[in-house]
């Protein structure tokens, strides 16, 4: 396949965890952020996730602490790009910004690079222009947490090459993921938008006061065996987030019944988002819906 080293671009929530992963899984991983101290954080605050996930993670926590000491950290683009044979991009999920550094990336990676935005909402067909390589370039999107959730999401544009799909299809392999890949564009690719539909119901149901949210958790973790719902799994991919990528989808079909409900908003001026504000749906970290008698009602 030719990749050994990957690069991560913005090492929050998911980039962290994706340069964990691959380093875990062989390669030599190098990441940057504007943030210089997020990377850190972030090591923390995964562990505090995993302990509701109820699924046996990918590593222990001793070894996703000396993981995390392998991934190599730069002090600016240019640095963390140098020798990546696969630039994987995980800055907000905004176009304009996401433009931006994939003209940067393109301009500092090397011309053999493939470049992979781990974008929850946008197409890569929106994204390609920005380089000078749209046949190399890609979405690679992974799920939270990237080390409980071993799927990935593959989608080419307009001008990917079945190389470029297939080397992706691989990596995701090599780090134990299996690859969903859609084989004509969708916004949301594979099973992000079979989840976007059940948020997006759950949500109208809450918002607009049908039910209680606890009622649409309760009837999940009975109806799939999980032990969660998609209320928490809202929280666990922080609030603001499941705001901008409803918005990408309401700017995309300006349908009213995309638009996210008032009261999601509402939340978030709050500054309730979830697991990583404390208050989301739920107040951790202690979550309702992780006590014995939460299934009782
Ligand atoms: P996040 O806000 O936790 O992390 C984004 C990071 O990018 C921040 O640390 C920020 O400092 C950094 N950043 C911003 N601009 C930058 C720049 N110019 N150069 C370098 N770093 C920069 O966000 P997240 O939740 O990790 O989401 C990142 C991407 O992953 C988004 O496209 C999102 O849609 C996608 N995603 C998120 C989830 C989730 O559950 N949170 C799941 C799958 C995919």
């Amino acid at each position: 396949m030719g990749i050994k080293k990957v690069s991560v671009i913005g090492l929050g929530t998911l980039g962290a965890q994706i340069a964990i992963q691959a380093a875990y899984y062989g390669y030599e991983v190098k990441g940057y952020d504007q943030d210089s101290e997020i990377f850190q954080k972030t090591v923390q605050k995964v562990l505090g996730m995993m302990k509701f996930l109820g699924k046996k993670p990918t590593m222990s926590v001793e070894e996703w602490h000396q993981t995390a000491a392998k991934v190599k950290l730069a002090k600016d683009l240019g640095g963390a790009l140098k020798e990546a044979d696969l630039v994987i991009e995980a800055v907000p999920e905004n176009l304009e910004l996401k433009r931006k550094v994939w003209a940067q990336i393109d301009s500092l990676a090397p011309k053999g690079a493939f470049l992979a935005t781990n974008s929850s909402s946008i197409p890569i067909s929106r994204i390609e222009s920005a380089t000078q390589r749209p046949e190399k370039c890609l979405n690679i999107h992974f799920y939270q947490p990237a080390i409980g959730m071993n799927i990935v999401d593959v989608m080419g544009g307009t001008k990917t090459t079945r190389e470029a799909i297939e080397t992706a299809q691989q990596f995701a392999r090599s780090i134990e993921c299996i690859p969903l890949t859609v084989k004509k564009e969708i916004l949301g690719f594979c099973f992000n938008s079979v989840w976007r539909a059940i948020k997006k119901q759950a949500l109208y149901m809450w918002a607009g006061g049908f039910v209680d949210f606890r009622d649409i958790d309760r009837a999940w973790m009975v109806f799939t065996n999980m032990n969660h719902g998609p209320f928490f799994l809202m929280d666990l991919v922080g609030l603001d987030v499941v705001y901008d990528i409803e918005m990408s989808y309401y700017n995309e079909s300006k349908d009213p019944k995309d638009q996210p409900p008032k009261a999601l908003k509402d939340m978030i001026d709050r500054k309730e988002m979830g697991l990583k504000t404390g208050k989301g749906f739920y107040t951790y970290p202690n979550p309702e819906f992780a006590k014995p008698d939460f299934l009782k009602g």
